[in-house]
């Protein structure tokens, strides 16, 4: 194991001067309290991995809040405290952020209230944990900077590469760590430790998973789809038989990895088109995973999940239209004479750039590339030159006509018939005489 002034010098060797500093300093702030502050969890764990990772989360043994108030007053930091939970997020003056947890111990009086705060030892909060290697603390008061706290055995588990639980009831009592266990599994190149991968067959033979509500089932899918590379994940959650716990009929062959490998080059080649319309690499993926299911089996999926109404709106209604719209394009090029812009246009307006991009996974066509980048890159972007105003003066009633008559000037400009404002007016005119 390392000593105190061995992690002393990674950490100075490993972290910013500016979060060694704000490390050190959140520990003089413990020592004037009387408290003793440790970082814990992730960032420990990703400390003695030495793998970058920002998010410090800091536990108090004592009152969080008070610490927070306390450091934040003296540090010019805002604070937003949970005075339930006896937690605090502290905004640095430099944006970064720090999550604040006080040693505890929940009880609930009953059922659906708030859970009332005791404090606890730092060894009863790690315990509660779940996996060893995220059980690690780090001290940071000034006399004990440095120290490693590992009641555990994290240290063993991160050199012998082990996800391991803390007792055998730890899937039981949260199901949502079989997910978390293949995430840090894969993510970290670790293996499940013999034992603990029993435990979480046993609990995936049991149906435990079932129990676990959509939104936190949700969020721990999401997690995987996000991390890097997300296909070692879905594989092993396969070969370890969570998914169907997404849906029953969800399944995972050669097809998934040959449409999960399409879908990030799909992604990188996005990446490339430097365009400001962010997308969600999760969702793309997400789409990949289910692209075997039927849309009320894929609806199924969206409910048992608890998708959120943003979510099921971008990636549900539009699913069906996006991948017909794709198919009736690679007709159009399977035809060989080119496709209209104005047609290109019509097709692929409204939606949403996750869809556009696992349409193009699916079809994984050059020529399909080419048309979806000039889509992205100018034909989202071409508006009429003349106006609303400029239409009424020229006698377009209001109403539908007026609709249609725009739809189709930007069809014409789209497809390079017209190209002033008066040659947009002219054609207007047209329009209006042919009674459009
Ligand atoms: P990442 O690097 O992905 O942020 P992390 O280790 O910080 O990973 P989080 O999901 O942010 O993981 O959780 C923070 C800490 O809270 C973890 O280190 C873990 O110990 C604890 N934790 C989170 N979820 C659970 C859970 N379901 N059961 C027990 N402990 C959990």
């Amino acid at each position: 194991e390392p000593s105190e002034r061995e992690i002393v010098h990674h950490v100075n060797r490993r972290l910013p001067e500016a979060t060694v500093a704000l490390l050190r300093e959140l520990g003089r702030t413990g020592e004037r309290l009387g408290m003793a502050v440790y970082g814990v969890g992730g960032f420990v764990r990703d400390l003695l991995l030495d793998i970058d990772n920002q998010d410090v989360d800091i536990t108090v043994e004592g009152d969080g809040i008070l610490f927070a108030e306390t450091f934040a007053r003296q540090h010019g930091c805002r604070v937003r405290s949970h005075q339930a939970f006896g937690t605090a997020v502290l905004v640095l003056p430099t944006g970064g952020k720090l999550d604040i947890a006080s040693t505890r111990l929940e009880f609930y009086e009953s059922p659906g209230v708030l859970p009332t705060v005791e404090r606890s030892s730092l060894r009863r909060d790690l315990h509660r944990r779940d996996f060893t290697i995220n059980t690690l603390a780090l001290c940071l008061n000034p006399d004990r900077f440095g120290r490693l706290i590992d009641h555990y055995g994290g240290q063993k588990d991160l050199r012998e590469k082990m996800v391991r639980v803390l007792h055998n009831l730890s899937f039981v009592e949260d199901p949502t760590r079989c997910f978390r266990a293949v995430r840090f599994e894969q993510r970290l190149g670790f293996h499940l430790e013999p034992h603990t991968e029993g435990l979480l067959r046993t609990a995936v033979r049991m149906g435990l998973v079932e129990r676990v509500g959509g939104k936190r089932l949700l969020g721990e899918l999401t997690s995987i789809l996000r991390e890097r590379e997300p296909l070692p994940a879905v594989r092993r959650m396969a070969a370890l038989g969570l998914l169907p716990f997404i849906h029953a009929e969800l399944r995972f062959g050669d097809d998934v990895e040959h449409l999960f490998a399409e879908s990030e080059r799909a992604l990188a080649w996005y990446e490339l088109l430097y365009l400001p319309t962010p997308v969600e690499a999760w969702a793309v993926y997400f789409l990949a995973l289910t692209d075997r299911l039927d849309s009320p089996k894929y609806r199924e999926t969206c409910t048992r999940l608890a998708m959120p109404g943003r979510w099921l709106q971008r990636l549900f209604g539009h699913r069906h239209r996006a991948i017909k719209h794709f198919q009736a394009l690679r007709q159009g090029l399977r035809g060989g004479v080119s496709i209209a812009n104005s047609r290109v246009y019509a097709l692929l307006r409204n939606i949403p750039i996750e869809l556009l991009l696992y349409g193009l996974a699916r079809s994984g066509q050059e020529e399909l590339r080419r048309l979806v980048s000039h889509y992205l890159v100018r034909l989202a972007h071409v508006t009429l030159l003349s106006t609303g105003a400029d239409l009424h003066d020229i006698g377009v009633p209001p109403g539908p006509s007026f609709g249609r008559i725009k739809e189709r000037l930007l069809a014409a400009r789209l497809d390079g018939e017209v190209r002033s404002r008066d040659d947009e007016l002219e054609f207007a005119r047209r329009l209006l005489k042919d009674g459009v």
